[in-house]
């Protein structure tokens, strides 16, 4: 015990020197994880070593492959940082150990998330007695909501989806936007209803569900809209869906993993007006907020259709009026998810989380204005985070993204986009300061030159 207290100072050392790193940082990691493999161990070690020695090392074996995601010049997929507050909570989390499944293993876990999940259902303006649970991610997030959507609908038309599964149910129509995210289509296989089963409703040029487009429908159904495509950043307009839809039962979902935190902004009304009216949502913490990984939210209109798909019975549990959070997630034991949602919200405030919003939304507009200024190609409307840019054709533009990762001042990874090759820039995190957005505008356009994209203005 007596060294555990010089174990910490020494992690915490560790930490520090790499966390004030990172803003100067080459962003790609420096090497594969096919080399760092055989450096870490090979058969099973007989004898183990002393706790300060496996940490240094991690470090030192580790710190090669990490990338700087954290830090404030990555754009990759759609990426957050970690709070310090939030980081923070994680370590004392960390060393607590708590068991989060109910308030009896943990009632400050279960207080944290009731705390955490009425300011998150603040901020995006959603209704306040809704059914919550904390998990990994917003794969899990629209699991667990669909699975509540898949039970409900199924008693709407008499059968008992939580005893008796799929066998005999009446076939649930599922809806889905032509664009949505492909984890979506996952959770669906997981849920027994099919990746491939379902109707895939046409979407416009920036990838929203076309409303005039949506099949009329008998019986159960489900259609899972999306807030924040992942490579445009656009809406579906899931008012005017709920609207077309609510003449029959239909559940109505929201797959808003990044793109629901635009709800706490008033700059953003207009985009996500309508979301509100949904039956179910789902968001990522670990993106937008900022907060460390892994943390998803699954939020449910009905709280009893999430609670009656996800609860158990056994003589050993506790009953209780209160939420006990394990009668609402699909994970029995877990960790405590909330104290990083708490700590982050706290350390925010409304406005603060606004700030973020607005912010990162403004240096995606100037990344996009700065290189079509460079004689770059933006894709998309710049309507959040998200920015499209093609450097010429598919080889240039896939050359260019190489050389921007390679350089390593910034990273931008690559995606298709109707037919094309377009590096995608998603402005995500906290630590991201308007000089970096510079810095990286320049090594960007550096990389378009040096590939000699024919359409390049020089400089
Ligand atoms: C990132 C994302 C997901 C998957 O989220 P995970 O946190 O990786 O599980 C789902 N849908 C959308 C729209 C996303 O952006």
């Amino acid at each position: 015990m007596n060294d555990m207290r010089g174990l910490l100072e020494e992690t915490f050392r560790r930490a520090a020197c790499f966390v004030e790193s990172l803003p100067g940082r080459r962003v790609a990691a420096s090497r594969e994880a096919d080399d760092l493999v055989p450096v870490l161990g090979g058969g099973l070690p007989k004898n183990g070593l002393p706790a300060r020695e496996v940490l240094s090392r991690l470090d030192e074996i580790g710190e090669q492959g990490v990338v700087a995601s954290a830090g404030p010049r990555y754009f990759g997929f759609v990426t957050g940082g970690a709070l310090p507050a939030s980081l923070a909570a994680r370590w004392l989390a960390g060393a607590w150990d708590q068991n989060a499944f109910s308030e009896v293993s943990s009632p400050i876990g279960a207080a944290l998330e009731r705390v955490a999940m009425r300011w998150v259902l603040e901020a995006l303006d959603l209704p306040a007695d809704a059914g919550t649970a904390f998990v990994t991610g917003a794969t899990m997030a629209n699991f667990s909501a669909l699975a509540a959507a898949r039970r409900a609908v199924l008693l709407a038309h008499g059968h008992d989806a939580d005893r008796h599964g799929l066998h005999e149910a009446p076939e649930i129509s599922v809806l889905v936007g032509e664009q949505a995210h492909a984890t979506l289509f996952k959770a669906l296989g997981m849920l027994g209803l099919g990746r491939d089963r379902v109707i895939r409703v046409p979407s416009d040029d920036q990838g929203r569900m076309r409303v005039d487009a949506l099949p009329d429908v008998d019986g159960p159904a489900i259609v899972c809209t999306q807030a924040g495509n992942v490579n445009t950043g656009a809406f579906d307009p899931v008012g005017a869906v709920c609207d077309a839809t609510r003449a029959g039962d239909v559940w109505v979902h929201v797959d808003g993993a990044f793109g629901l935190w635009a709800r706490s902004a008033a700059e953003f009304e207009e985009l996500t007006r309508g979301i509100d009216r949904a039956d179910s949502w789902a968001a990522d913490a670990h993106k937008w907020l900022n907060v460390p990984y892994d943390s998803g939210l699954a939020i449910v209109r009905d709280a009893g259709a999430l609670r009656g798909a996800m609860s158990v019975q056994a003589d050993y549990l506790p009953h209780r009026e209160s939420r006990d959070p394990f009668e609402f997630t699909p994970e029995s034991s877990r960790s405590m998810r909330g104290a990083e949602v708490w700590a982050a919200i706290a350390s925010l405030g409304r406005d603060g989380i606004v700030e973020l919003v607005e912010r990162n939304c403004r240096q995606a507009r100037r990344f996009a204005a700065g290189l079509r200024d460079a004689g770059c190609e933006i894709l998309n409307d710049v309507v959040l985070n998200q920015v499209l840019v093609a450097f010429g054709d598919d080889r240039v533009t896939a050359e260019v993204i190489r050389g921007v990762q390679r350089e390593g001042t910034c990273w931008c990874g690559g995606t298709r986009w109707r037919g094309r090759t377009a590096m995608r820039i998603s402005v995500s995190s906290w630590a991201t300061t308007d000089d970096d957005v510079e810095q990286s505008l320049a090594a960007i356009i550096r990389s378009a030159h040096s590939v000699r994209a024919p359409e390049l203005a020089r400089p």
